[in-house]
């Protein structure tokens, strides 16, 4: 029996702290994933983290014994490179701090990522996790943003759990450029509805019909809030029960973990 209401036809999971934390999967998710085959639900999994390509994470769920195609991975890079190719449809030239993940989902966009030495011919700026960032990146991502050229990040999400602690997320680093020119970049992961949007888009479900399913409240539950869809706060990740119980609007569904969701 599970926990699903009878009309959800659909899911957008997050990963981190609903599959695995860290290096450790939570629970069994090659059962988890039967259980949700049988049901007959789609699935796309859509994350905030840009660093790592579809490829890749096609690649860990593999690891974890989970099957799925790349088509149903979705990052916030992949989304960033949505939003620009709206607003500059024939592609050109980009400045992108960042790592694979968002180089990647430019190009296939057909945007020209530039060197920090070319960076003055940018059409865009755009900034998601990148571990070579440095004080010329920075410098000319400023100066650039300070001229009015558009500004982009992938997320806003200020750390990065690891085990050790938090680390800096692209949202502290984005924080240097907005502190220097009082301009706020455009960003494609949760809350902002664009990703959920993206990952229904994939999964053709209408929004009362696809559950976005997640563990942190002010990026998953708020994110699939502002698309307007159902949302389930897992407590195997972040945020807690309490937390959860008293965030508005109110969150559909709290519940232990997928497994018990899934039943
Ligand atoms: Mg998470």
């Amino acid at each position: 029996m599970d926990l699903i209401p009878s009309n959800i036809r659909s899911l957008i999971l997050d990963m981190d702290g609903v599959l695995w934390k860290s290096e450790e999967a939570i629970g069994n998710l090659p059962t988890i994933f039967a259980r949700i085959r049988t049901r007959g639900l789609k699935v796309v999994f859509a994350t905030n983290n840009g660093t790592r390509t579809p490829d890749q994470y096609v690649e860990r769920l593999a690891g974890f014994g989970v099957k799925v195609e790349p088509w149903q991975v979705l990052t916030s890079s992949l989304v960033v490179a949505h939003l620009l190719k709206k607003r500059f449809p024939a592609g050109g030239p980009i400045f992108a701090i960042g790592e694979s993940g968002l180089i990647a989902a430019l190009t296939e966009k057909g945007f020209t990522p530039l060197a920090v030495e070319e960076a003055e011919k940018a059409q865009a700026v755009v900034i998601g996790v990148d571990r070579q960032i440095n004080f010329a990146k920075m410098c000319e991502a400023t100066l650039l943003v300070s001229h009015g050229v558009p500004f982009y990040a992938t997320n806003p999400d200020k750390s990065f759990p690891t085990p050790r602690g938090i680390i800096p997320g692209a949202g502290a680093w984005f924080s240097v450029i907005v502190t220097a020119t009082n301009v706020a970049p455009v960003y494609a992961g949760k809350p902002s509805p664009a990703l959920i949007d993206e990952a229904r888009r994939l999964l053709g479900t209408a929004k009362e019909e696809t559950l976005v399913v997640g563990d942190r409240l002010d990026t998953d539950i708020a994110g699939g809030q502002a698309a307007g869809c159902p949302v389930a706060q897992v407590l195997s990740g972040v945020s807690s029960r309490g937390e959860g119980e008293a965030w508005r609007p109110e969150v559909d569904i709290i519940v232990e973990d997928l497994s018990t969701l899934v039943g």
